[in-house]
Formats: C-alpha cells, structure tokens, sequence
C-alpha cells in the first residue's frame, strides 16, 4: 500500500517511480503436477492437464524456500491436475510443514487417500485437506469424473476419512460439492446435473465423518481465459434453479450438528442472492496479484482465475527461486500492477476478492493513515 501510494505521488509529479523491496505473496496457489487420473466433466483446467511440462523438485524447494524467508505464510496445493500424483508428494508436504513452518492445505479428487494418511502426521491445526466427490451416489460421481480406475466408488473414497481423523484430528477434512445445473458445458460436453444430489453428499459426508460440506457453483472458462459463472446457460427459467439450489442447499443445513457444518460459498452466495453482477466491476489495479499468486508447471500467475493464460504471467515455473529470479517475479508483478487492468480482463469475473481490492484501493487513494491501522489476526488462517 505504502509503495502504491508512493508510486502514485512520484508519477503526479513527474518523479521516477520509488524502488519496491522484494514483495513477495502471502499465499500462493502450488500446482505441482498437470497429471490427472480423473477426466471430470466440469473441469475448469482441462486444457492445461496431462501435459509434459513438470516441476523439478530440487528447484520447487528452492523456490518455497526463498518465498518463505521473504514472508509467504501458507501454501495451497491444488489445482491444474491431482497433487498426490507428484512423485514426491508426501515428503513435500513434511518440507514445507517441518522445515519451512508453512500453513499447508490441500485440494485432492479423493483417488489416492493412501497418501492424504501418510501426510496427516504432519498437517496441524488451522491445516485443511478438501476433496472435490461433488455428489452423493456412485452413479453420478462416476459419471462426472470418470476416474482412471473404473471401479472407484465414492463409498471407497469416503471409508478413508475415519482412518484420517484418527491418524491426525487437529486439522479440517473437507468435502467440496460443485453444483451444476443442466444446460452447464465444458467446450462441449455437457456436464452431469448434480442439485438433486445436495442433501445425500451432506448426509454421506456427515456419516463418513468429514468436518465440512462446502458448496460452491459451477465456472466456467470465458474466451478471455479468466473463470467465469455464467448461470445464462441454465437450462429452465433461472429463478426455478436458483430456488431448486435454495432448497437443497437450506435443507443440506438442517443437517448440520455442533461437528459438521454446511458451507455456502462466496460465488453461490451471489448465485443465489443473484448479485454476481455487483462482483464483476472491479477497481484498475487488482491489489491481490502481489498479496496471492499460482505457481504451476506452465509457468506463474495472477490470479487462481489465470492459470495458463500468458497476460497475466509473472514468470516461469521457477519463479523465486533465486535471489535474481525473485527480483525478476517482483519487475513483473509490479509491471502486473500497471499493466493488468483488471477492470477490463476481469470484467466478466465474478471476483471473490472484489470487495477487498476496493478497499485496498481505498487505502492507497485517501490519507488513511496505514501506520495506525490496528493489524487483526486470528492467528491460524493465513491462506487467501
Ligand atoms: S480482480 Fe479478481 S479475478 Fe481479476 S486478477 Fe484480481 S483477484 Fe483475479
């Protein structure tokens, strides 16, 4: 903020722009593999999967570890193909929680739980592991991802989390439901309705001893290459999905007990209320591409909403991984903070971060004074 406002004096009156020191993210967004043994019907990453591109090891360490001494807090393993499928996945997991002290939170398809058992040791308190099942019978979770293994059932998947809270309680276990509607697509394939599953996957998701369901609606992929929801292809009269998703959604929640609760997102939350519009303005400068990144195997990015896209690329897949490389990721993502307009790539995004890039805006356009603001934390929840 300090530097924005600085920026934006010195280029009102005709200065040279101040020096930035080396900002790194908070969060990021670690991609550590494009391998999938799924093919879901609703992926968001599908062109940028299963290809050769792939992290080296040695050098991915290197990078977290000069991150984590310039104040990167937590890291997400997710997305753009299934984490555990990197060959050194758990080992990973034990680097960044025992020797970098890292939050750690991962997002897996469920296939491989073996390897969720073998890093709870590690996980701890404030640490969460989500697993995308999306629905509540076999039938239509086979049919939505379509899993290498043909024989896989969500009742297997499920079995596993009782062993999990039993090697490890301290950290959440989340199941992640992606609602879609019929008239939802995916290039061109028609993606598996799931509404009518809402309440079963709660109910198996309490039974199986999971912490959490969380609920959030389908994205898809815009031309411009940002994530978008766009319920106009619903198919049916908008105002009868929406409320077929309130209702499942409300009676999802009664199911709710003092240690398992039923969670809306943000994005479904403005589905619902349909308010995604009031989302899609954003201010010029998006403030959270230098405060969250995506470091993939095709290279890092802005924003979670911009995987694989070239204009909103920081760098390489090596980014920071050296002294001169994390000089370079910071030129960018300054060069980012100038250059990417997010009030016009993101126009259609219905941004989960809109609210607070306003008021980081705010911040860096009035007198407030930063020094006296009161820094409020909870302590535990650095992911962003
Ligand atoms: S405005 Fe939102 S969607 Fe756009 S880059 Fe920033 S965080 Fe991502």
């Amino acid at each position: 903020m300090k530097w924005q406002r600085a920026l934006r004096k010195a280029r009102a009156s005709g200065q040279p722009d101040p020096v930035i020191q080396d900002l790194v993210p908070l969060s990021i967004n670690l991609d550590l593999t494009t391998a999938c043994n799924y093919a879901c019907d609703h992926c968001i990453d599908w062109d940028i999967l299963n290809q050769k591109v792939k992290h080296d090891d040695a050098v991915l360490r290197s990078q977290m570890r000069e991150l984590a001494a310039r104040g990167m807090q937590s890291v997400i393993l997710i997305g753009g193909g299934e984490p555990t499928l990197f060959p050194t996945f758990v080992d990973f997991v034990r680097f960044l929680k025992e020797d970098l002290r890292l939050q750690v939170s991962v997002v897996s398809n469920g296939s491989r739980n073996d390897k969720i058992l073998e890093i709870a040791p590690y996980l701890t308190k404030g640490d969460w592991v989500r697993l995308s099942l999306d629905s509540g019978s076999n039938d239509v979770f086979q049919r939505m991802h379509n899993p290498s293994k043909k024989s896989l059932t969500l009742d297997e998947i499920c079995a596993w989390i009782p062993k999990i809270k039993r090697a490890n309680p301290a950290f959440q276990m989340g199941f992640s439901f992606v609602i879609t509607w019929q008239g939802a697509e995916r290039d061109d394939t028609r993606v598996v309705e799931n509404i009518q599953e809402i309440v079963e996957a709660t109910k198996r998701a309490r039974d199986a001893q999971f912490d959490y369901i969380s609920f959030k609606p389908f994205l898809e992929r815009a031309e411009t290459g940002s994530e978008v929801m766009d319920p106009a292809h619903m198919e049916g009269e908008l105002k009868k999905v929406i409320a077929r998703i309130r209702e499942s959604v409300d009676a999802a929640k009664a199911l709710e007990t003092p240690t398992f609760r039923v969670l809306e997102s943000t994005n479904l939350r403005m589905l619902l209320e349909q308010s995604w519009a009031d989302y899609t303005k954003q201010p010029r400068v998006c403030h959270m591409q230098a405060l969250r990144q995506v470091v993939n195997p095709h290279g890092t990015f802005n924003c979670p909403a911009y995987r694989g896209v070239s204009y909103a690329r920081v760098g390489g897949r090596d980014a920071y991984k050296d002294r001169s490389s994390v000089r370079e990721a910071v030129g960018t993502t300054t060069a980012l903070l100038d250059n990417f307009d997010a009030s016009v790539n993101c126009k259609e995004v219905t941004c989960l971060y809109n609210q607070v890039n306003w008021w980081l805006e705010e911040l860096c356009s009035n007198d407030v004074d930063l020094d006296a603001m009161q820094i409020v934390s909870n302590g535990r929840d650095t992911f962003l």
